[in-house]
């Protein structure tokens, strides 16, 4: 059976200082992806136990608990990799010309992923996404981990908007919190996931 583990940071907890504290970091992956990675595997376990138990009663609630954790696990590892101490700046290249052409430009963009994130309702995610049938690049306001996404859009760039992502350096404070974001994104991570979803040739 496929087990998920939890990616080691590629930073120290204190790199990303002072824009997200080393307390929120070492909190926010050593506890709160782990509990995912954790939760991803039990789920999967007691899954393969409904399946041979012929247990069709649980497995609806399973798979809700499924689709929560993995896409926490998912979210978190690329959350950590969008993030660099010498991030920061603007993007260039085919990944600005793509901002350019789906948001005008990139300080359009950058109000409105920020704004994604500061108006969402309870937990969730912005992201920045590419979505193959539309051949665009989207923003996104997922609820939780897992809700409010477009089915086969992937992922470029997210910020975590839960209370555990800045509750303890900014509390209440939060779009604070996305702006200091901006600092540490690291556009080469981003400009490679964009190149890597795209079909070759497409612009
Ligand atoms: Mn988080």
């Amino acid at each position: 059976m496929p087990q998920y583990t939890l990616p080691d940071l590629p930073y120290d907890f204190g790199a990303l200082e002072p824009h997200v504290s080393a307390a929120i970091l070492e909190l926010h992956h050593g506890k709160h992806h782990k509990a995912y990675v954790d939760g991803a595997n039990k789920v999967l376990e007691q899954l393969d136990a409904a399946r041979r138990g012929n247990d069709a009663v649980h497995v609806g609630a399973l798979e809700r608990m499924l689709a929560f954790h993995v896409s926490g696990h998912v979210l978190h590892s690329l959350f950590w990799e969008n993030l660099s101490p010498k991030g920061g700046g603007e993007p260039t290249g085919e990944l600005l010309q793509g901002i350019q052409r789906d948001f005008g430009d990139f300080r359009g963009f950058r109000q409105q992923l920020t704004q994604a994130a500061s108006t969402i309702m309870g937990s969730g995610w912005a992201m920045l996404a590419w979505e193959p049938v539309g051949a665009r690049l989207l923003t996104l306001q997922v609820h939780d981990h897992q809700s409010s996404t477009a089915q086969g859009a992937v992922p470029l760039l997210v910020f975590d908007a839960w209370e555990h992502a800045y509750y303890l350096q900014y509390r209440n404070e939060k779009a604070k919190f996305f702006e200091a974001l901006w600092n540490v994104v690291n556009w080469g991570d981003v400009a490679q996931r964009y190149t890597r979803a795209r079909p070759s040739g497409r612009h």
